[in-house]
């Protein structure tokens, strides 16, 4: 089987879908923690699985042998996310699956946001298992997803200066794992993903300008001064502190990734931001 972990988060969802149009839907296994929002992947023939990284034991028997495994990075901060990829690592090395591809970081990010995604690689590495890390750079939705209060305020509020970023859609990443895990030759490798065009938030102002026919402007601040305003506007301080570390790392060009890698992955060039803007500003 080919087995995805987070498949009812949003990377994960478009992972099964893309796969649905390659494989048989049997051969899909979709782990989730809460069945009721896989029902619809149930009612079109994916085998569904209850678990949870924080319950090693509702791993047991999941996988088998020969399984190729997509790890999806988990979201909860708190929870020591390098012990929860570990047990599913675990459960994975037991089972002797033939593949865990990983979704991981750029290597040249240092923020601390980065931390559990080393980590999780050494844990991976040092299985033994044939691996694949497929090191995500930063999606597009991160930012036009959140819209709402650029056009609110006619200003994109950053801490990144004048710094770049090689981002890609949630769909481009997706297509990348599916190319790994339907294919051959991709066992412990390393591809650093991104998108082919980076850009600035100037730039991004600009585009959004462009699209609404409103005025929007780049206005860089401060890490400390950007801390405060996530802060302020309800993000736990924990978390404001680790997304204000992002900018700091966007600054210094960490989120920028030309080994073009994404696009050879897929066969497609990747998607461009002022797509993804169109289809946020649509939907
Ligand atoms: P989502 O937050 O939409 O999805 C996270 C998935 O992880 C969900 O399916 C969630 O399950 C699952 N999950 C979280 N905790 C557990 C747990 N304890 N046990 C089992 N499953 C768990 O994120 P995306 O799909 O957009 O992105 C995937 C991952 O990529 C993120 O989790 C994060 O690590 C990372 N990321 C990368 C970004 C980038 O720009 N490259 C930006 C943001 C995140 P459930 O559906 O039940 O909630």
């Amino acid at each position: 089987s080919i087995v995805v972990t987070g498949a009812t988060g949003h990377l994960g969802r478009l992972v099964v879908e893309q796969l649905l149009e390659k494989v048989p839907a049997e051969r899909i296994t979709a782990v989730v923690r809460t069945p009721e929002k896989a029902a619809d992947l149930a009612g079109r023939g994916v085998r569904i699985a209850v678990a949870d990284y924080n319950a090693p034991e509702t791993f047991d028997g999941l996988f088998a042998a020969g399984d190729r495994v997509l790890l999806i990075s988990g979201n909860e901060f708190d929870k020591g996310r390098v012990q929860q990829h570990r047990v599913v690592i675990d459960a994975a090395e037991a089972a002797g699956v033939a593949l865990l591809a990983y979704t991981s970081a750029p290597g040249s990010l240092t923020a601390a946001l980065a931390d559990d995604h080393r980590g999780t690689e050494e844990a991976l590495l040092a299985s033994g298992l044939p691996y694949t890390l497929l090191r995500n750079g930063w999606y597009h939705e991160n930012y036009t997803e959140q819209l709402a209060p650029v056009l609110e305020h006619g200003a994109v509020v950053q801490a990144a200066g004048e710094g770049r970023i090689s981002s890609a859609s949630r769909a481009d990443y997706a297509a990348a794992a599916v190319a790994v895990l339907t294919g051959e030759g991709h066992e412990n490798r390393t591809y650093e993903l991104g998108g082919d065009q980076a850009w600035g938030f100037a730039e991004f102002a600009a585009e959004v300008s462009r699209q609404t026919g409103k005025e929007i402007d780049y206005r860089p601040v401060s890490v400390e001064e950007y801390q405060g305003i996530l802060a302020g506007a309800g993000l736990p301080g924990p978390l404001a502190a680790i997304l204000a570390g992002v900018d700091a790392s966007i600054e210094k060009g960490e989120l920028v990734v030309d080994s073009g890698d994404l696009s050879r992955l897929t066969g497609r060039p990747t998607t461009p931001l002022a797509d993804s803007v169109a289809a946020a500003l649509e939907g």
